[in-house]
């Protein structure tokens, strides 16, 4: 079977929950690598420095941007945030399945340059529940927190270009969710041509060595 990783992207609105279920997927499952994206916003507290994001000047990310270093990136409230080129390339080439959380901007860019990606768009189960997680996550001002309702908001009108969407309700079950999509592609007939015909050339080899005997 194919061995390629696939790159995998999730989106969600500010409060979905979905950083949580990717950390509990990469406790579960060694076959996800988890793609550390650059971003011009200040850190928050607890936030490391490789670890959650490479925080970078405006200059800096302007320079990896021209360097060619990026695999998208997008501006989003504000501040920019991109993926890391070379990371993904070689993770993709180990087999892991990288996953990107990233907006839906950036996930519709990269949709275009690699139709094979699969994009999952995660919701929590109300808007209220929206607003709730963000409040009690007492991480941004009430200001930043409109802003990124109001971004939801945008956001939800591009969902329907998205390939899955999940709801996450129960965090267990999201993990396994998300798992269940990914394994599936991995079946996909259009993601395993070479082994299929593979395949092919053996029952012709059978078949010619059948009809000698
Ligand atoms: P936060 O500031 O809450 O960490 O992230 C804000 C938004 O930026 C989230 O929707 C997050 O998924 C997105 N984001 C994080 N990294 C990237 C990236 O590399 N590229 C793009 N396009 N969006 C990103």
């Amino acid at each position: 079977m194919n061995n390629k990783g696939i790159l995998v992207i999730l989106s969600g609105f500010a409060g979905s929950g979905k950083g949580t279920i990717i950390r509990e997927l990469l406790q579960k499952y060694d076959n996800y690598a988890l793609s550390v994206s650059a971003t011009t916003r200040a850190p928050r507290e607890g936030e490391e420095e490789g670890v959650h994001y490479f925080f970078k000047t405006r200059e800096e990310f302007k320079e990896m941007i021209s360097r060619g270093e990026l695999l998208e990136y997008a501006e989003y409230v504000g501040n920019f945030y991109g993926t890391p080129r070379a990371y993904v390339k070689e993770q993709l080439s180990k087999g892991k399945n990288v996953i990107l959380e990233i907006e839906t901007e950036g996930a519709l860019s990269i949709k275009r340059e690699y139709p094979d990606a699969v994009l999952i768009f995660v919701m929590p189960p109300s808007v209220e529940e929206i607003y709730n997680r963000l409040k009690h996550r007492g991480t941004e001002s009430e200001e930043v927190i409109a802003k990124r309702m109001k971004k939801a908001g945008f956001e939800i009108s591009v969902v329907d270009r998205y390939d899955f969407l999940m709801i996450n309700d129960v965090l267990s079950e999201s993990v396994e969710m998300f798992n269940a999509i990914v394994s599936g592609q991995q079946m996909a007939v259009s993601r395993n041509r070479d082994y299929i015909n593979e395949k092919k050339r053996e029952f012709e080899e059978f078949l010619a060595g059948q009809k000698e005997n």
